[in-house]
């Protein structure tokens, strides 16, 4: 049986950033390469997505599957590295598989999920897509990885939140029941939840406590005379923190309901800081258990206010009514002004 979900080609970098940049580039073919890449990501969102073949797998086991397009466009590209082959020459094409093994680790060892669709699907992923491409993507189906153009933006397969997110775009896709759909608060908390994920495997890969983490998105992406990160989860919009773009609110107080998805998804972003900080220890021990349970409790057009109903209801669920972790959850989202 196939099942139609709703899957957006979801962007790590908005539009609006690369619009941002090119305005503040240096030459005209700077300025016009940047303009390109913005309407580019504009087109291929619209665009629908044809599901490679996919053959001989079977399920419930690790299965990488590493594609180099060999900076053109057409996916998925010459296949480079398959599950168990030996490491690549390519520090993309080994960041790519590496990225993917610890995301796939992560959901497997403290969720309990079997890869994006919880069946074992294989993960594929796609490096060198076009030429000096500022942007990675979810398709739909796999992972597409820019290598930058080295000026602004480095390598995409550098930043594990970053192939993290990404991944998770696909398990939202499987389990809000219809998916979240790419736009206002439900595109917003599709955005927040892949940066949740995206943040905790971070952590759990190196190991930090919710102290010790950074709560950076996209740190070490960029290049340095552009910023430092995408987005703060800690203090969104804080510039000295991230890049001199970044408008990101922490409250409904800055929310505007025309807002770009990677904008508003500071709000929910920022609930998610503050409840994992009041629970103390290890993101994925308690706040990153609950977000994941609430997932199957949304629905296609969920707004904030759902989500913190949702995340208060899988607190219950798996701590109990009333509990600690429960509260922690409902402080956070009064914190940011959502209840
Ligand atoms: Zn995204």
């Amino acid at each position: 049986m196939h099942t139609h979900h709703h899957h957006c080609t979801c962007f790590i970098i908005p539009s609006g950033m690369l619009r941002k940049l090119a305005d503040a580039a240096a030459t005209d073919a700077e300025r016009q390469c940047l303009l390109d890449q913005a309407e580019q990501s504009a087109f291929l969102r619209g665009q629908r997505s044809i599901a490679p073949a996919v053959m001989g797998i079977s399920a419930g086991e690790k299965r990488r599957t590493i594609f180099d397009a060999r900076h053109g466009t057409t996916l998925p590209g010459k296949l480079v590295r398959g599950e168990t082959d030996p490491a690549s020459r390519d520090v993309a094409v080994n960041q790519a598989y590496d990225g993917a093994g610890a995301t796939y680790d992560f959901y497997l060892s403290v969720l309990n999920r079997n890869s994006i669709d919880g069946k074992g699907l294989r993960l594929d992923s796609t490096v060198h897509y076009n030429k000096k491409f500022n942007n990675a993507f979810w398709n739909g189906q796999q992972m597409v990885y820019g290598d930058g153009d080295g000026k602004l933006f480095l390598g995409f397969t550098g930043a594990i939140d970053v192939i993290a997110h990404e991944l998770t775009h696909g398990v939202t896709q499987y389990t809000v029941p219809g998916g979240l759909t790419y736009r206002q608060q439900s595109g917003a908390l599709n955005e927040s939840i892949s940066d949740v994920f995206g943040s905790i495997v971070k952590q759990w890969k190196l190991k930090q406590s919710v102290d010790q983490a950074d709560w950076l998105i996209g740190a070490g992406i960029m290049a340095p005379a552009v910023g430092k990160a995408l987005r703060s989860m800690a203090e969104p919009g804080n510039r000295a923190l991230t890049w001199s773009g970044d408008d990101q609110p922490s409250n409904m107080a800055g929310y505007q309901d025309d807002a770009d998805v990677h904008t508003s998804s500071g709000i929910p972003n920022h609930a998610f800081y503050i409840a994992a900080t009041i629970l103390k220890g290890n993101a994925w021990d308690k706040a990153g258990p609950i977000w994941y349970r609430a997932l199957p409790l949304l629905t296609s057009n969920a707004t904030f206010a759902d989500a913190a109903q949702a995340t208060m209801q899988a607190a219950a669920l798996l701590f109990g009514a009333n509990s600690p972790e429960q509260q922690a959850v409902q402080t956070a989202w009064k914190e940011v002004g959502v209840i």
